[in-house]
């Protein structure tokens, strides 16, 4: 794509994140390599509903402003992290999806095997521990992360999303949320059925295969367990065993999940579950 075109799809990518709730008031920032290795991205302070082609800059792979009015965000440095990790993407999409990060606060994993398509996709979705917005202390703790997935949940804060285009980008964050908003349902229900270990690994070298992914996990396509965290893997000798609920005992921040699953809530139907299933979440931390 070129330079006009970049920008258009920014545009449109930008309003539609706004629309899907993914972010709200001045929340998030976008990014896309040009042809020239220069980034286009959002400004610091701009609206992405209403967002312009003035609120574009294009700045240097150090983050120096080189085109546009405005400054550069102090999350530039997130999105720049990446293209130095990765340099198979050409776009970055950062958002705070309300219930993705939801979850971070309630501290319940997303890095779970539970919807066929997202394991064929995305793999496992880890989470970063908890770090001050906008810092260099961020952005370099989430580089081991997305040298391995395209779309990471940061604690307390966000969703950083990669892809081979922005488009690609965007999808790997409305894949997130979806993902976030059935696992919250299906708690709410009563609680979350993971897909059988032997399944899981099944579809996730499959999805290496046909759709690609990150390198470092296409590399691993073929070998027992993908790139899949052990916990989701079938029992091997250092993996941690089940425990009887299903749920997998894991050392690793990216696997963590709670042991108890949520109790079936009573009475909790339609705009009653949204509350009670943060209230089940909680009383399951023992909290
Ligand atoms: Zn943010």
């Amino acid at each position: 794509m070129n330079e006009p075109q970049l920008r258009s799809q920014m545009l449109r990518i930008s309003h539609l994140i706004y629309e899907r709730g993914l972010l709200v008031a001045m929340d998030g920032n976008l990014s896309a390599l040009l042809p020239s290795g220069q980034v286009l991205c959002t400004r610091a302070g701009c609206h992405k509903g209403f967002l312009t082609d003035e609120d574009l800059i294009v700045v240097d792979r150090s983050g120096r402003m080189l085109r546009g009015t405005g400054r550069p965000t102090s999350e530039l440095k997130m999105h720049l992290a990446c293209y130095d990790e990765r340099p198979d993407i050409r776009a970055v999409v950062h958002a705070h999806p309300p219930i993705s990060v939801a979850f971070t606060i309630a501290n319940v994993s997303m890095a779970r095997c539970v919807l066929p398509e997202v394991v064929l996709t995305l793999g496992t979705i880890p989470t970063v521990d908890y770090e001050t917005t906008g810092t260099l202390a961020l952005a370099d703790k989430i580089r081991p992360f997305v040298r391995d997935h395209d779309a990471i949940l940061m604690d307390r804060h966000g969703a950083v999303c990669l892809g081979g285009s922005l488009l690609q980008a965007f999808c790997n964050l409305e894949t997130m949320e979806h993902t976030a908003k059935i696992t919250k349902a299906a708690l709410a229900l009563g609680g979350v059925k993971e897909l059988p270990p032997d399944e899981a690994v099944k579809l996730r070298s499959l999805g290496l295969k046909r759709y690609g992914g990150p390198p470092s996990a296409i590399e691993k396509a073929d070998q027992p367990g993908a790139d899949l965290p052990l916990a989701c893997q079938p029992c091997r000798e250092a993996a941690p065993a089940p425990t009887p609920t299903g749920t997998p005992k894991a050392p690793l921040r990216m696997a963590r999940v709670v042991d108890t699953p949520p109790r079936l809530i009573a009475g909790a139907v339609d705009g009653e579950v949204e509350d009670a299933v943060m209230k089940a979440v909680l009383e399951a931390l023992g909290r």
